[in-house]
């Protein structure tokens, strides 16, 4: 079988989406500069002092959206929930992501590049909330893609129907499933997946796909947290993908609740 060019093994990079988030907010501050100016000269007219007050306007808005960029860099930057973390969420996915897509378009820039590096904000502001949930409130989404395409065993709707033979990630995730007693779930689309998801109420979703599916997937769960793990596709698209059990494991053990010790007395 021929090996196709693997997107998902680069590490998805926030600096991308940083670098476009500042090329956004100085487009943002122009426009609101603009729309203050060319129109400055005819509110003289209406009263005097309009301008001034159109100009505080405009100076607050364009400090909101410098303050907001710079919070946003700072938050992801140190890792800690500084101020207003899940407004900031809602801003990143419902407004930036939608206009930062269209500045990547315009320059050129690949679309799965800004996804990849979306998912990795998205992933840090929501770790930077540093939630601590019970394993029963964690669902772990899988594409049924990650599922060896010749097994027999249908692992849709339980995974632990798997009989661990180890051909394809579902045996390391069965054990990763046992480990923390999280509920692991096999989604053949967008559809079930939002069903599992209704079903179960979980307070975070750790979804493993492409980058076109996480992304519509964090979007559309917000305000639910989703953290978005890349599946690798040497064979090309849905066929054969396979996860790296490891950043799971690691991304459970920063938002899983942490047993406390018992009492030795
Ligand atoms: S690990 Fe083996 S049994 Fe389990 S789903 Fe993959 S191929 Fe099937």
């Amino acid at each position: 079988m021929t090996k196709a060019p693997d997107t998902a093994t680069t590490p998805p990079r926030k600096r991308l989406f940083v670098t476009l988030m500042g090329v956004t907010c100085l487009i943002v501050v122009a426009v609101i500069f603009l729309a203050w100016w060319i129109p400055n000269r005819g509110l003289a007219n209406i009263h005097p002092n309009l301008p001034h007050v159109v100009g505080i306007i405009v100076v607050a808005l364009s400090g909101a959206a410098i303050l907001g960029t710079g919070l946003l860099v700072l938050t992801t930057a140190l890792g800690k929930d500084i101020f207003l973390t899940r407004f900031m969420r809602l801003v990143v996915i419902k407004f930036l992501l939608p206009v930062i897509e269209f500045v990547g378009r315009v320059i050129g820039l690949d679309k799965d590049r800004i996804r990849q590096s979306f998912i990795a904000m998205n992933n840090s502001l929501v770790m930077s909330q540093r939630m601590r949930i019970k394993p029963d409130r964690i669902l772990v989404l899988l594409p049924h893609c990650i599922q060896l395409s010749d097994c027999e065993i249908k692992v849709t709707g339980d995974i632990h129907k798997c009989v661990q033979c180890g051909r394809c990630s579902i045996k390391g995730l069965v054990d990763i499933g046992r480990k923390y007693a999280i509920d692991i779930s096999v989604a053949t689309g967008g559809t079930l997946a939002r069903k599992v998801i209704v079903e179960k109420r979980p307070k975070l979703v750790l979804a493993v796909a492409c980058e076109r599916d996480l992304t519509s997937g964090i979007k559309d769960c917000y305000p639910l947290p989703v953290i978005g793990i890349l599946n690798e596709r040497p064979f090309g698209p849905c066929f054969n993908t396979v996860v790296d059990v490891s950043k799971i494991d690691e991304a459970l053990n920063q938002v899983l609740e942490q047993e406390k010790p018992v009492d030795a007395r």
